[in-house]
Parts: structure tokens; sequence; C-alpha cells
């Protein structure tokens, strides 16, 4: 599978190691972090009440998380400037998943809207129910209802307007 240095979307292959576990996600939000990019970036590491986020060694190293120290709390989305931080839940079984993800746009989404849902490459998944709107800092976050095979996809939303 190409790199996301070649394509520009990150793959399976770049995330190895930095998906939380499905057993953990079904016990409810954990946050995952697509951050593999050597840069000198560290907020999401400050800000987790939790100490779930650690950058071992120069501050360009990744950023790692312990999922079993994460809450889900979303706080670490709202810092993040490459709105690079997700969370998903698989607590809610019966073949759904809710995932949060960061959001700066206007119109902002409202809670029972239908969205559109957004790959990491981009493209358009269907449609999603939004049950959860709140904003941490500066940055809205959506989560978003969507089937359980899309928790590892879903990466972004799109309001629908009408006209
Ligand atoms: S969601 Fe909350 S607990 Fe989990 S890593 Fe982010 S800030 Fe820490
Ligand atoms: S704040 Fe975001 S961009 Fe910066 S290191 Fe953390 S995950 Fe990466």
């Amino acid at each position: 599978m190409a790199s996301f240095r070649e394509t520009g979307v990150l793959s399976e292959e770049d995330l190895a190691g930095r998906v939380p576990p499905l057993e953990r996600l079904r016990r409810g939000p954990c946050a995952v972090i697509e951050c593999v990019e050597r840069i000198p970036c560290n907020p999401c590491a400050d800000a987790c009440p939790f100490g779930a986020i650690t950058i071992e060694g120069p501050m360009v190293t990744p950023p790692q998380l312990d999922p079993e120290r994460c809450t889900g709390c979303g706080t670490c989305l709202g810092v993040c400037p490459g709105l690079a931080i997700f969370l998903l839940d698989l607590s809610m079984g019966e073949g759904k998943a809710h995932v949060t993800v960061p959001y700066e746009l206007l119109p902002v989404p409202e809670e029972g809207e239908g969205v559109q849902v957004i790959s990491r490459a981009g493209e358009a998944l269907g449609e999603g129910r939004v049950v959860r709107v709140r904003r941490v800092g500066t940055t809205w976050l959506v989560t978003v209802e969507v089937p359980e095979e899309w928790v590892f996809s879903a990466r972004a939303v799109k309001v629908v307007c009408d006209g």
C-alpha cells in the first residue's frame, strides 16, 4: 500500500500501531492521533489532562497515545492545529459507530441533522446523522453516527445546503 508521501493520504500502513484496538473502542470513545510527520508541535501532549499523549525525545517526534489512559474527553482535538485527532466510539453496538471530527467551517452542523460523511481521502462515503456538537476552544467538535465499517475511514463531514 502506498505511503502518504506518495499519495498525500495516510494509509493503514502509515497508521500502523497508532489505531486504538477494537476492544478499547467498544468500551467508549477514544482518541486516534493521525499525526505521523516530524514537525515541531506538541499542544496535544500538553493539553491532555490524563497524560494519555506523550512525545518521546525531541518535539518533532510524532505523539503517541495510550488508549487505556484516554477518556475520550476531546480536549486534544480542540488544540491540534493540524486537525489530526479524532474520537472513535463503538460502545453503542448495533453495527453503529460514533466518529468525532474537528470542524472549523460554516455553517456548523446541528444535532439531528443529516450530513455527508467524507473519507480520509476526501471521498463521499454516504450520509451520517449528527448526534453531538460542542465547542472546545476555537474548534467545533462534531460527532456523527455512521455504520461501524466506516469507523476507520470517516474523517470529515460536509453540511448539505439546500438550493
Ligand atoms: S481525548 Fe482527552 S483523554 Fe484522550 S488523549 Fe485527548 S485530551 Fe487526552
Ligand atoms: S497538536 Fe496535532 S499536529 Fe501537533 S503534534 Fe499533536 S497531533 Fe500532531
